[in-house]
């Protein structure tokens, strides 16, 4: 585990240590709340990862009285820093938007309810490109977030501030969600771990909807094991969540144990390590495909053409879906209200609209009303659509010959502040590697597999449905060493 500047050694613990040192000593955990307190004030106004932070005595109060009833659970006091598009009872969420700037939820997500009854303690809402939309959190209607390893850089996108809070030691771990990347370009560019779960086994209930089809929420941590560690805590059935699968999950600890636990087949997809990838990123993604080979695991390579279209099929589902389920922030039922006058609802609806949502927002609910405008359909989305399903089909068809396959997260190191947000094509062609995997509802992780320039890189290892265990076991090989 290498670590940025801003950590200290008690801040990096993992959650494992965190729980042992606090069996010992209940008091350790108020000494390990306050140091990462110290980071964050030494570091907060620079980095920028929360939206809103949690005061101290607020954090200290809840652990007292958790501490007194004498159950800490498996999290045991883990400080959680969740994504602000993600519901939380009494804390603002505002999705990175002027539209929910003063939102308060009446009540949690599914996710944030298991994180507490688990002995997690929510410290703060993270910034985030506006409801989601973006790869660089530049989009975030308040602020940027910097990337911790060079604040020159962006930390990735859209759920930035989930990634930098646990980079930068201001959090344990975090709470993120992924629609087309947005755990794992994140954990890419600041050097953490993060995974997108299989689409279902997480629920969507309390998450602020952008493309139904394709929301995961998942966990961003400084290791694997921490991955692990919230992923069994927030995973399985949620009856609220019509899309949640009913498998029986949990025991995905087991699988962080640094040896492979079968000899497994991975697979490299020719497209994801040709055109367009950083030579830089190649060298470290080749050094890490030795690594694995060392393990006895054999690595071989796969064509896949159709994944040349992967990018326009996403682009256009997800603005489809996002034109539609924002269609409910009108002003009257959530968010901004105001004193906008108007003769006609449609009047006050459109002067809401226009003040409330950023550029990107705005572009994309056109264009994803234009694909979904009649005349249009059968060419875009229904086209979209079918694509999309013959994208499944060709992966489950590799996956009847591979455990899983690997591939880098992004094909660029991060991306210099500016350098790509006002060119829309350049902005999402970072994407490339991570949207195939959330179109096939597939589960993947992404793990730094080196350094190159002082900046991480992160490799990313997807398998067929439900094969989270293992890719937490491989991702562990290439991760190599402790957990802090
Ligand atoms: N960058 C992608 C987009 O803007 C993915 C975002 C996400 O996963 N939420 O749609």
């Amino acid at each position: 585990m290498t670590l940025p500047p801003q950590c200290t050694q008690l801040s990096s613990i993992s959650i494992k240590t965190l729980r042992r040192r606090v069996e010992e000593d209940p008091d350790f955990l108020f000494k390990y709340i306050e140091e990462v307190y110290r980071v964050i004030e030494k570091y907060e106004e620079r980095l920028r990862a929360y939206i809103t932070l949690r005061p101290m005595s607020d954090v200290i109060r809840e652990v007292e009285n958790i501490v007194k009833r004498g159950k800490l659970g498996p999290l045991g006091g883990a400080l959680v820093a969740v994504k602000d598009n993600i519901s939380t009872r009494g804390i603002r969420t505002t999705c990175g938007s002027k539209m929910l700037e003063d939102y308060v939820p009446p009540y949690d997500a599914t996710v944030v309810r298991k994180i507490k009854e688990s002995g997690g303690i929510v410290i703060g809402k993270t910034n985030m490109d506006e409801f989601a939309m973006g790869s660089t959190t530049e989009n975030s209607a308040f602020y940027p977030t910097l990337n911790p390893w060079d604040l020159s850089r962006v930390p990735g996108g859209s759920s930035g501030g989930s990634a930098v809070a646990v980079a930068a030691c201001e959090a344990t771990v975090a709470l993120a969600s992924d629609t087309g990347g947005s755990i794992r370009l994140p954990a890419a560019y600041t050097g953490t771990v993060g995974l997108k779960p299989t689409y279902g086994l997480v629920s969507r209930y309390g998450l602020v909807a952008y493309g139904s089809s394709l929301d995961q929420v998942g966990p961003i941590g400084r290791c694997v094991e921490d991955v692990a560690a919230v992923l069994d805590v927030i995973s399985g059935h949620d009856p609220r969540d019509s899309t949640s699968l009913k498998v029986g999950v949990g025991g995905f600890e087991k699988y962080v144990v640094g040896s492979p636990l079968k000899k497994y087949r991975i697979v490299v997809i020719e497209e994801m390590v040709s055109e367009g990838v950083d030579e830089k990123i190649l060298k470290t993604f080749n050094s890490v495909v030795d690594l694995l080979s060392k393990h006895d695991v054999t690595v071989e390579f796969r064509k896949m053409p159709l994944l040349h279209y992967s990018l326009p099929t996403y682009y256009i589902i997800a603005m489809a879906e996002a034109s539609s389920n924002l269609a409910r922030f009108d002003g009257l039922r959530y968010g901004i209200r105001s004193d906008v006058e108007g003769k006609l609802w449609v009047d006050v609806y459109r002067k809401i609209r226009l003040a409330g949502f950023g550029d990107e927002v705005k572009r994309r609910i056109l264009l994803g009303t234009y694909v979904l405008s009649e005349g249009l359909y059968e060419g875009y989305y229904l086209k979209a659509a079918k694509v999309r399903r013959l994208i499944y089909q060709e992966f489950t068809k590799l996956f009847k010959d591979y455990d899983a396959a690997i591939s880098p997260t992004s094909p660029t190191l991060p991306p210099r502040i500016s350098e790509v947000i006002t060119d829309p094509i350049k902005l999402y062609s970072l994407d490339i590697d991570t949207v195939p995997i959330n179109l096939a509802g597939l589960p993947a992780i992404s793990v730094p597999g080196g350094f190159i320039d002082g900046l991480p890189v992160g490799v990313q290892i997807f398998g067929p449905p439900l094969s989270e265990g293992s890719l937490l076991n491989i991702a562990k090989l290439i991760e190599g060493g402790g957990c802090g």
